[in-house]
């Protein structure tokens, strides 16, 4: 292929220059502008959903189903704007770091300039915020029905992280309401008192632990008359396991 122009910085012949530059080098190079090195974006800690613009999402969960709806949302944002390169698609997510709270990853995207097939990579940082989704909110202020007390020596704070791991890093309480951190220790507030159980047999696996409960409260009545409860437990820990 005979070119009128060479390009200055791959030495190839071409029929014209964008900015100076062959299609595929302007990819490499304007490419990774077009998205930024940072992308954040609020996740409800309770179900999981993101909000992406003014939309919360559903996710499947899990931190790398979050961050591919994040970077898949960042790229359609990407592909409006975009006049020079077309046809933006995500051909590949390299994770650098382990799918979290805050993970690395290399995006591989391909478009078209001109009608030349292009690829690039972009390094980015997606930083998730933990928040909660209106969905969930009204779950929260709403009644709850069991809350555990989790008492003993260990530091609230040391607690209420070990919980928060517990619950995020295994499986996602539905059931769970809300953990709140006191000078007394850590209690963990459930819709339904199964979870409740569920939730203290975990908590017996990693810590040397003792409970008790429920304890029954008469906390009024319902719109039928009927009277409403709500249950208690305790649990005394005294060391990790
Ligand atoms: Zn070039
Ligand atoms: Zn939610």
């Amino acid at each position: 292929m005979c070119g009128k122009y060479i390009c200055p910085r791959c030495g190839r012949e071409v029929e014209f220059l964008i900015d100076g530059l062959c299609p595929k080098c302007y990819a490499e190079v304007k490419g990774p502008e077009l998205i930024p090195n940072v992308i954040e974006a609020e996740v409800c800690r309770y179900c999981g959903a993101v909000k992406l613009g003014f939309k919360w999402i559903e996710t499947e969960g899990n931190f790398e189903s979050v961050i591919m709806k994040v970077v898949e949302h960042e790229i359609e944002k990407v592909a409006e704007k975009s006049n020079v390169i077309s046809n933006i698609e995500l051909k590949d997510a390299i994770f650098e770091t382990e799918p979290n709270w805050t993970t690395r990853l290399v995006l591989v995207l391909t478009g078209t300039v001109r009608s030349e097939r292009v690829e690039w990579k972009k390094p980015v940082t997606v930083r998730l915020n933990p928040s909660i989704c209106p969905k969930c909110i009204t779950k929260i202020s709403g009644e709850y029905d069991t809350v555990v007390q989790l008492r003993g020596d260990l530091r609230p704070e040391v607690l209420e992280k070990d919980v928060i791991d517990l619950i995020e890093g295994n499986v996602i309480f539905n059931d769970l309401i809300d953990v709140i951190r006191h000078k007394e220790g850590v209690d963990v507030y459930f819709s339904h008192i199964g979870a409740a159980r569920k939730f203290i047999k975990i908590i017996l696996k990693k810590y040397e632990a003792s409970w008790k409960g429920p304890y029954r409260e008469v906390i009024g009545t319902d719109s039928s008359g009927k009277s409403r409860t709500r249950n208690t437990f305790v649990v005394r820990i005294t060391s990790k396991k």
